[in-house]
């Protein structure tokens, strides 16, 4: 059996070398390394994809929702509602911009942010909300952009974790995931669904406006040569990391269903298990596309499952550790702990296995038996 990896791009990359390898060549005989044609191509290409009106590309994910907070001419002291169990680049920007972060509850099942948390959370100084689709599962949109409507509040999607995935309206309608709020962002960090092979990431959105301040803010504030109209930041996509990702991105439906063809095999080995509880897929099939594949481990001890599966040689880690609630960085006074009851509980609960596109079935049997084996002990 090939080695278990947490993810192995590796074996990706041994299947599509030689197209990787002649898209970076472009770039190399060509030398525009900097805004080259890869990334105007890739731009495009990721437009009709999604079918969103503009891709901005940008050097990272948490730059991509740092620019998009930007473009929204937030002010300091806005308030802005987002998840308390996610990556901690969420809250960071919003508090490195000054605004004042509001985190709030998640749902047990789907771990995506809480709509009754949201409600509790509006104040009179409410700006904004950051949904994350956590671990490539669609945040509650329906809901998310009603509430938005309601109280005149831009939705900013954090979309890092699952880019392809659709969203279905209850009237049926289906939208990709980063083209329902406002504005939304993209990481293409190498283990995410779409991953370069550096830093990369991308701002989306529909408003011809918002995209044209956008467009200055990665470019040092400039709309014409020289002529410094906003303050911006340097945040760029380079030529080879766009080369890389215009070979992928045809690929990226293959490498989601591959992902949920493996989550499918998970869900189906735990089936009924007592304690263990299989991730929730909310909506249609597409609504998930298993960036992570996370249990929860019931009535059991989760280190000790942790460290069972590590010691056969099987790598798995906790997302997230810590809510951010209770980090030394975003701990406020104004939190109060029965407002986290889900975050609190999941934090000691949650276990992510492997998931790649590369995985085989001995080594996702060798992973659920090995699981299975450490409750019959
Ligand atoms: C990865 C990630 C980011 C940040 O992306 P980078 O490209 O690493 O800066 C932001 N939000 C979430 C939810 C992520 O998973």
């Amino acid at each position: 059996m090939k080695k278990i990896q947490m993810v192995d791009l590796k074996s990706q990359y041994d299947h599509i070398k030689d197209t990787v390898n002649a898209s970076i060549q472009e770039v190399l005989d060509n030398t525009a390394y900097i805004n080259g044609p890869q990334v105007h191509s890739f731009q495009k290409s990721l437009e009709d994809y999604l079918g969103v009106k503009h891709v901005i590309p940008c050097a990272n994910g948490t730059d991509a929702l740092q620019i998009a907070m930007m473009g929204l001419g937030l002010q300091p002291g806005d308030e802005v509602i987002t998840a308390d169990f996610t990556f901690a680049a969420t809250v960071e920007v919003i508090a490195l911009l000054q605004l004042t972060p509001v985190l709030v509850d998640v749902n047990p099942d789907t771990f995506n942010i809480s709509i009754e948390g949201i409600r509790k959370a509006i104040t009179p100084k409410t700006k904004a909300i950051v949904p994350v689709h956590l671990f490539g599962q669609t945040a509650d949109m329906d809901d998310i952009m009603a509430i938005a409507k309601e109280h005149n509040l831009y939705v900013i999607e954090d979309n890092a974790q699952a880019i392809g995935a659709d969203f279905t309206f209850a009237d049926g309608t289906k939208k990709k995931t980063g083209t329902i709020g406002h504005v939304a962002s993209t990481s293409f960090f190498p283990s995410k669904n779409l991953g370069c092979y550096g830093d990369g990431g991308a701002i989306f959105t529909n408003d011809d406006d918002l995209a044209h301040i956008i467009r200055g803010i990665v470019n040092h504030g400039m709309y014409e040569r020289y002529h410094h109209d906003v303050v911006g930041v340097n945040s760029r996509l380079d030529s080879v990391q766009a080369a890389v990702l215009n070979a992928k991105l045809p690929l990226l439906d293959s490498y989601n269903k591959a992902r949920q063809a493996a989550a499918e095999k998970y869900t189906k080995a735990f089936a009924g298990h007592a304690n263990i509880i299989t991730p929730t897929i909310a909506g249609d099939t597409d609504s998930h596309v298993f960036h992570q594949y996370t249990l929860r481990i019931l009535n059991s001890d989760r280190n000790a499952l942790m460290k069972h599966l590590l010691d056969k040689g099987i790598p798995c880690a906790i997302y997230y550790p810590i809510p951010l609630h209770k980090q030394k960085a975003y701990a406020d006074s104004r939190y109060d702990e029965n407002d986290f009851v889900v975050t609190n509980q999941l934090v000691e609960e949650v276990l992510s296995l492997p998931m790649h596109t590369e995985l085989d079935d001995d080594q996702i049997d060798f992973i659920t038996s090995t699981i299975l084996e450490f409750f019959i002990q």
